[in-house]
């Protein structure tokens, strides 16, 4: 669906009045509220007496009227990974190939939440609509706040997010690993014991107390 398919892409002025007020601007992305397909993208239908009734996603006619028509055959891709948005700017919508779209989506395992390799819990069309609800259900309408109930909304399709790590991290010992219990017997009083042969910062310790 994000492909042009080759097709003639013509907006009517209409077209695009109906589409920017299914637009819900937050202050990261450009939501759209409308329509949304078994993939979790947009759907808007476009009408106009030249090409005939189309079915398009509104990330493309996002594309379209921010980046100037997509060149045939190109991708429009979703760096911030939310699949309903069509604000045409760096770190979300970009024109892109098919192959880059395949190579992105193999990096990414296929994923279709916001973190690389882990899918949404909901599915794809399922974190759309739950996106779309939850921005519905906000009273505080200003973009800051759209944009953090959009964030945790996100969050809460992370897969990893109700799991706790069994073990501490390794890294959580580093400091007493590289501190204490790298001068033997230093943690322990009356008790200091040097090593034959043993370099470093070892022979600098006192031997004996006072
Ligand atoms: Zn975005």
């Amino acid at each position: 669906m994000s492909q042009s398919q080759g097709r003639p892409l013509r907006l009517s002025h209409a077209d695009i009045v109906r589409w920017r007020a299914q637009l819900l601007v937050t202050g990261t992305c450009h939501v759209w509220m409308g329509a949304v397909g078994s993939d979790g993208y947009g759907r808007i239908a476009i009408r106009n007496p030249e090409d005939g009734p189309r079915t398009l996603t509104p990330h493309q006619v996002g594309a379209r009227l921010g980046y100037g028509p997509i060149p045939a055959g190109a991708t429009v891709l979703h760096d911030c990974e939310v699949r309903l948005c069509c604000r045409a700017e760096p770190g979300h919508l970009r024109v892109g190939t098919q192959s880059e779209n395949m190579r992105q989506a193999v990096a990414r395992g296929r994923a279709v939440g916001p973190y690389p390799g882990r899918v949404d819990v909901r599915g794809k069309a399922g974190a759309s609509r739950a996106i779309q609800a939850a921005l519905r259900a906000v009273t505080d309408r200003s973009p800051a706040a759209l944009a953090a109930v959009l964030a945790s909304v996100i969050a809460e399709g992370d897969p990893l997010r109700d799991l706790h790590p069994l073990f501490d991290l390794p890294d959580q010992h580093t400091a007493s690993v590289s501190g204490v219990a790298a001068f033997p017997g230093a943690g322990a009083p009356g008790g200091v014991l040097v090593r034959a042969g043993r370099r470093g910062p070892v022979e600098s310790l006192p031997l004996f107390g006072g």
